[in-house]
């Protein structure tokens, strides 16, 4: 008989160790004792405000209200990212969250205006099919509505949220349903001689506490999972050469976008995350072609509104953990790797971790194969979500710089030049994640740096070229139509989700 796992040990206070710690105690109840150790002393990292479409089912299968979520985060709508200079410099593109109106034929809707573009060079960017991206250019937001899926409803969005009220936010959460807060600091680790599993942390204050499994959520120094378990770090920075960041917040300017902005720069790029009460900002470099110095005053020069801190500087290795899941030990956010954040995925992957945490869940034998199989999930997600952002940097046709010229010349992997090739060729993606990026997102990157396909799919051209255009004709006015509906981005919230105003000091 299988013998249940008693005790959790999850190590870390930040985003991650709030976001593993809620689930685990709605599912496990009063049937497992969840102890959360987490030091002020250390602090978190502090940054992490974009996400993707994925977090509301994530906060959804805790039961948490949407409204009130964004009132308590001082969260604001995300359709997409807007690009600037990305590609070329003057460039703008969008990857909004949504498809580019309905499939035809059981043919992706972009393959189609490839064929009308490909007969008319002067024929409408692909973006004015993107719901999301039609809204964001507007400023608009109304979340998709209708029980039919339509051309105007084809979107989907995420949310800008401010870090540190999140994981306050769960760790309300998690504490009401009986996790244990415990203020400290580790000072060490316990393991098994004859095996090597980790027995128990103990605590500055000279207590121990002992758990069957722990979850490591400490962050980039990963505690249990490299320190004591040493699972070895695959560093991928010769394929992403940002190293470091500075991240500043700044006084909220109008209008409120519905969207995360990231604008390339000679040795990296800057994002600029609005929220209700303040906007984030962040420069994300290579120390090794641009100083510190530089990439400060780049990014104080570029804020819009009054500097509000100074600004904070953060230093990253690009990789991940050999294995994330080693004994009795599962790494979970920065501990278990990083990929720096253009396209908002390091949250994308937590909720991953925990979804396959609870899916293989064990029991106190261990099994092993349970470990290989979250190991394997786990890489195939870092490696595709690798392959995504570093397709932003590879496709440049910036030379105005040493950093693009690097990056225009740097390795990629074989499943991504076999992807890039497939779609300069014929306009195909064929390598998806099922957990990852899906077709569109692929779609808007190839497309928005500027890599037209040389032909298109031949079924495409079995459909009437009459008919393909009026039902082009016909979407794009439906869309337009639906973004002209939607009230403003800030009216929207104002009327919905207003934040609960901080108190005054
Ligand atoms: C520049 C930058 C920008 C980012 N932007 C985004 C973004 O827009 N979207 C996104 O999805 N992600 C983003 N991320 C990633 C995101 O910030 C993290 O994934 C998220 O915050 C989770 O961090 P964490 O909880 O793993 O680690 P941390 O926040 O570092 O938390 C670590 C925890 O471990 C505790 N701890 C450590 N050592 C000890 C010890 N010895 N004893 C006791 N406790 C200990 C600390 O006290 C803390 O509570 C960004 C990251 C960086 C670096």
């Amino acid at each position: 008989m299988a013998r249940p796992i008693k005790k959790i040990v999850i190590v870390g206070g930040g985003t991650a160790g709030w976001m593993t710690a809620a689930p685990l105690a709605r599912r496990l109840g009063k049937s497992c004792v969840i102890d959360l150790v987490e030091s002020p002393e250390i602090g978190t990292i502090g940054v992490g405000e974009a996400t993707l479409p994925t977090i509301r089912y994530y906060n959804r299968s805790l039961g948490i209200d949407g409204a009130d979520f964004v009132k308590k985060t001082q969260a604001s709508f995300k359709l997409g990212i807007e690009f600037k200079d990305w590609g070329h410099i003057g460039n703008r593109f969008f990857h909004g969250f949504g498809d580019f109106g309905p499939s035809i034929e059981n043919r992706s809707p972009h393959t189609h205006w490839l064929r009308l573009k490909q007969a008319d060079p002067n024929f409408p960017s692909c973006e004015d099919w993107s719901v999301a991206t039609v809204l964001a250019r507007n400023n608009r937001f109304t979340p998709p509505s209708g029980d039919q899926p339509s051309a105007a409803n084809a979107y989907s969005f995420g949310y800008h949220f401010d870090a540190g009220l999140y994981a306050a936010y769960l760790r309300d959460y998690a504490v009401a349903r009986g996790v244990n807060r415990i203020e400290a600091k580790i000072v060490d680790v316990e393991l098994r001689p004859e095996d090597g599993f980790i027995t128990a942390v103990r605590l500055e204050d000279g207590r121990r506490v002992e758990g069957d499994l722990f979850v490591d959520c400490s962050g980039f120094r990963g505690l249990l999972i490299e320190g004591a378990l040493k699972a070895g770090f695959i560093d991928w920075s010769d394929q992403l050469l940002c190293d470091s960041a500075l991240a500043v917040p700044c006084a909220r300017t109008e209008p409120l976008t519905p969207y995360t902005t990231s604008t390339a720069k000679t040795a990296g790029w800057v994002w600029r995350i609005p929220l209700q009460h303040r906007t984030g900002n962040g420069h994300v470099y290579s120390s090794h072609f641009m100083s510190d110095a530089e990439a400060e005053s780049i990014l104080m020069a570029g804020l819009d509104g009054k500097a509000l801190d100074a600004p904070r500087q953060i230093r990253f290795r690009t990789g991940r953990r050999r294995k994330a899941w080693v004994k009795n030990c599962v790494a979970i956010g920065l501990a278990g790797g990083f990929i720096e954040p253009l396209e908002s995925t390091a949250i994308r992957l937590i909720e991953s971790g925990v979804g396959g945490l609870l899916q293989l869940f064990p029991d106190m034998a261990f099994r092993p194969h349970l470990a290989d199989e979250f190991n394997r999930q786990t890489a195939g997600q870092y490696e595709y979500i690798r392959d995504f952002v570093v397709m932003h940097y590879k496709l440049t046709h910036r030379d105005d710089s040493d950093f693009w010229r690097h990056c225009a010349a740097q390795p990629v992997s074989d499943a991504l030049r076999h992807q890039i090739d497939i779609f300069r060729e014929s306009g195909r993606i064929v390598i998806l994640d099922p957990e990852g990026f899906t077709e569109p997102s692929w779609v808007s990157l190839f497309l928005g740096l500027g890599l037209i396909p040389d032909s298109h799919d031949p079924f495409a051209d079995l459909i009437d070229m009459g008919q393909l255009r009026e039902h082009f004709a016909r979407i794009r006015r439906l869309i337009q139509q639906t973004a002209a509906a939607a009230p403003l981005h800030a009216d929207y919230i104002a009327r919905h989700c207003n934040a609960v105003p901080e108190p005054v000091p």
